[in-house]
């Protein structure tokens, strides 16, 4: 059940908070915050709180800048490691929705963009719940600078003495419990540095308030040990990128409607029509789940990141794998390919409107590949009618804009605000050179 305004007050006061933070994301899904004292909490429950819009990336004009931030009461949560001691104030955080001077809904807030599928898989009967798996690299500070010297030496599933961000990841373990946080997993990832924690799936709009919490406190927490902490999916060339590998599931009448125990993978008919809705559209889910230039170096093969649009129940190089769960609670189907550079509320959304699009459209997947996609000949790869993801942030970006489905899904002014900032990015991107340029090229022409 939901957290009301009076209960909100009421914990403020008995933890001692003195200082909220409003928080918002912008369309790149960087975390916004306006921060207001204690005494400003009911008026900002009861009225919202106004703030200039015009600086945020991707939101308004000057012209049209007031916007107010609308806290959700839910989303109330006290900043653990801003604590110094007994007495010592607390920070707290409310998660707002942003709006229109009139009280409409701001079609730029990736929150309400979210929304907006959720409340159209509901209209279909169906409630949309999701579980990310993110991962993060650990970099040593030079000078007060992140470094790309990885803080430990582990590797998968390694234990101490390599392992010695288990202290690290405990720390930050506890402080996400203690925002309200059920962890499921944690580990030492594949590359030495790199780590995972995996909390439990919750409905679409808590877990991308939950991703986004997550993120600010693996790098808060980095941070407080003089780390740093970073989700850019590709840090280092020739070992494992950071993927945040995304599970999907719809419920109808309180059950699973993705579990049919009669078929060959327990997967429902609905379940095969939201797959094959997600491979029609990955290309441009692309565009949103894999974000930024350096998404791409992930993308590649060799390092169990996914480069095909195919479906598997084992295989780990295809795009969408059938966890083997045998429970019909625990079916689901797991979407690999999006990095956690990507903004939450969007690749959510993107992600449930291919599939709901699939739904309605009943559309039909191509068969499940069983070898490894790796070490599939091109003639087979034809013969399967495997495609390749976007190769580059441009590719994607133009299957973005040439599929109506997910430009209708983020709506007009997010589409637009997004490609706009994306074509930017890809240019100054083009006019650098590398230093694996001139490392290739400058001696010998
Ligand atoms: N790091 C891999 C990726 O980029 C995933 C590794 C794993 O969890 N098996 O997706
Ligand atoms: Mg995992
Ligand atoms: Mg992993
Ligand atoms: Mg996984």
């Amino acid at each position: 059940m939901g957290k009301s305004k009076r209960q909100v007050l009421e914990e403020a006061e008995e933890k001692n908070v003195k200082f909220i933070r409003l928080q918002f994301t912008d369309i790149l899904g960087i975390v916004k915050n306006v921060s207001i004292p204690i005494d400003q909490l009911k008026k900002a429950l009861d009225e919202g709180i106004w703030f200039d819009g015009s600086s945020i990336e991707g939101f308004v004009r000057i012209q049209e800048s007031d916007m107010r931030l609308n806290p959700d009461p839910n989303t109330f949560a006290v900043l653990p490691w801003r604590n110094n001691g007994e007495d010592e104030p607390m920070t707290a955080r409310l998660i707002c929705d942003v709006e229109r001077p009139n009280g409409d809904p701001f079609k730029g807030d990736p929150r309400y963009v979210l929304k907006k599928a959720e409340r159209k898989a509901k209209k279909m009967g169906y409630k949309f719940y999701s579980g990310p798996e993110p991962e993060f690299f650990v970099f040593e500070k030079e000078n007060g600078s992140a470094s790309l010297k990885t803080h430990d030496a582990g590797g998968y599933f390694d234990l101490a003495p390599k392992d010695l961000a288990q202290d690290l990841r405990r720390d930050i373990i506890l402080t996400l419990e203690n925002m309200g946080f059920e962890i499921e997993a944690s580990h030492h990832e594949v590359a030495e540095g790199q780590h995972e924690i995996d909390f439990k799936y919750a409905q679409g709009l808590k877990t991308a308030d939950n991703i986004a919490t997550f993120r600010m406190v693996v790098r808060a927490i980095a941070e407080m040990n003089n780390l740093h902490g970073t989700f850019m999916p590709k840090p280092i060339a020739g070992i494992n990128g950071s993927g945040m590998h995304t599970h999907i599931s719809l419920f109808k009448n309180g059950e699973n409607a993705f579990y049919d125990k009669t078929d060959e993978y327990s997967l429902s008919e609905t379940a095969y029509h939201f797959l094959a809705g997600l491979i029609e559209h990955a290309p441009a889910i692309t565009a949103i789940t894999n974000p930024i230039v350096n998404s791409y170096k992930r993308l590649i093969p060799g390092y169990e990141a996914p480069i095909y649009m195919a479906w598997s129940d084992v295989n780990r190089s295809a795009l969408i794998r059938i966890p083997g769960v045998e429970k019909s609670e625990g079916k689901r189907l797991e979407y690999r390919s999006p990095d956690p550079s990507c903004n939450p509320y969007l690749a959510l959304s993107v992600l449930l409107q291919a599939g709901l699009d699939g739904i309605e459209k009943q559309l039909t997947p191509p068969d499940p590949v069983k070898e490894n996609i790796y070490e599939l000949t091109e003639q087979k790869m034809e013969e399967y009618g495997i495609q390749t993801l976007p190769e580059n942030l441009k590719q994607a970006v133009t299957a973005l804009e040439n599929d109506e489905v997910i430009l209708n899904a983020l709506g007009e002014h997010v589409a637009q605000k997004f490609i706009e900032a994306k074509k930017h990015e890809w240019d100054q991107y083009k006019a650098h050179v590398s230093k694996w340029e001139t490392k290739e090229y400058l001696e010998k022409y």
